[in-house]
């Protein structure tokens, strides 16, 4: 049990080092498996594409047969539609007509467009400058038999359920969803539906959070809101770590007075209180609750998705088997100017366009504050201040990281 202040890189360093991705696995079918990890390397049992075919419509021959100069005419011997192939094999001095994605007849190695030839009747006129080998898509050139098609820790693209299609495969092996269970605390807080009596607000946090999770295909269990009660913080951290592989609560987690998550924590789990030197979101739990991982989040709309977003994405994505990179940096030009004080790394909210130019651009999305949730939802990036960096001027280099669908 310390408090310390951590870096936020450290404090995400930590967090990954905690985490033991999970063993289970389960079998999905395609369609169902868009945003699943891949437990295990996906290997192809054939040659993408299996045969050498046409990638134009026009005319296959032997690449013997092609003029060095002038023009020289071949006899047009059949036709090969994708899917109906030529079946007979051409001699020297003929062609076959080709259609794209067509079975190239035996013998045949080169592709001359239609464009390019000159048509008399059963015969075509082919002039000098062709390649061999020219627009045919040789067996294998996509994936080879064998090959590792996707590898394990994969989160599966609209592109990866494509090319798992074009191997045949149905099913594939995915880790299996983490349980997440989620509540927010504070007796100011009400649900949805409900009304609002002076001195209280909606719950917010318990939307951007079950949004962020989706968006990560976990299963989610939403314990609702709980009241700043030791007894009600109690049992909501015992159901939750009972039902989930992670915990995470919102709210109550810094020193007010009616903040009971750290003493709860303190006789139900080993969890640390962490004084992460970033802004927005300085205080952070951490920790393990039985076998669950814990995230005790700030109580503010804006720290949460922050925090969500640097250290809970990543823990998950390890959880899942994923092969976490850092968040990627792009350095763009800021439109203005921004507001920083040196101490602490700032998580600032922008949106990045391209100018006239087509040079990147990032415009700050106004009012930082905490619990100012219209600057994340106006925004498409952070804009990541070093902490040692002070005031930026309008036009000078700032470094952004993407939400990338997550936010
Ligand atoms: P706390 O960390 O509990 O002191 O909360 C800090 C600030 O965030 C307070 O203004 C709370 O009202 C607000 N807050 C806490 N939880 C939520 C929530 N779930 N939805 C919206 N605002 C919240
Ligand atoms: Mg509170």
């Amino acid at each position: 049990m310390t408090s310390s202040l951590l870096s936020a890189d450290e404090a995400r360093q930590r967090i990954l080092g905690a985490v033991q991705p999970l063993g289970e696995r389960e079998w999905i079918e395609l369609r169902m498996a868009l945003g699943r990890v891949t437990a295990e390397d996906v290997r192809s049992t054939l040659n993408i594409p299996p045969y050498a075919n046409s990638a134009m419509d026009g005319y296959a021959l032997a690449a013997g047969d092609l003029p060095v100069s002038g023009t020289r005419e071949l006899r047009v011997v059949g036709t090969a539609y994708a899917g109906r192939p030529y079946s007979e094999t051409p001699q020297a001095g003929e062609c076959v007509r080709i259609m794209t994605g067509a079975l190239l007849p035996a013998g045949a190695d080169t592709v001359v467009m239609q464009e390019q030839v000159w048509r008399n009747g059963e015969a075509v006129s082919i002039g000098a400058g062709h390649k061999r080998g020219q627009h045919v898509r040789a067996a294998g050139e996509d994936i080879a038999a064998g090959q590792v098609a996707v590898p394990a820790g994969k989160r599966l693209t609209p592109a990866d359920l494509g090319l798992l299609a074009s191997l045949g495969i149905e099913k594939v092996s995915a880790v299996r969803r983490p349980r997440v269970a989620i509540f927010s605390t504070g007796d100011e807080l009400r649900s949805l539906g409900e009304t609002l009596k002076p001195g209280e607000i909606y719950d917010s946090n318990r939307y951007t959070v079950h949004g962020m999770l989706s968006r990560l295909d976990t299963a989610v269990h939403d314990l609702g809101v709980v009241r700043d009660q030791r007894e009600a913080v109690r049992n909501a951290v015992r159901q939750a770590s009972h039902a989930a592989d992670v915990v995470i609560s919102s709210g109550g987690a810094s020193v007010g007075d009616t903040d009971f998550i750290k003493q709860t924590l303190e006789e139900l789990g080993q969890v640390d209180f962490w004084q992460v030197a970033m802004k927005p979101g300085k205080p952070l739990a951490f920790g393990k609750v039985g076998s669950a991982l814990f995230f005790g989040l700030p109580g503010n709309p804006v720290s949460v998705m922050a925090t969500f977003y640097q250290f809970v994405q990543p823990a998950l994505r390890r959880l899942m088997g994923e092969s976490v990179a850092l968040p990627l940096m792009i350095k763009v030009v800021c439109s203005g100017p921004l507001k920083k004080a040196p101490g602490r790394t700032e998580f600032q909210r922008g949106r990045v366009e391209s100018d006239a130019n087509g040079n990147l651009v990032v415009h700050s999305t106004g009012d930082q504050g905490s619990g100012i949730l219209t600057s994340m939802s106006r925004a498409n990036c952070f804009i990541v201040l070093p902490a040692e960096r002070s005031n930026v001027e309008a036009g000078s280099l700032v470094d952004i990281q993407l939400f990338d669908g997550l936010i």
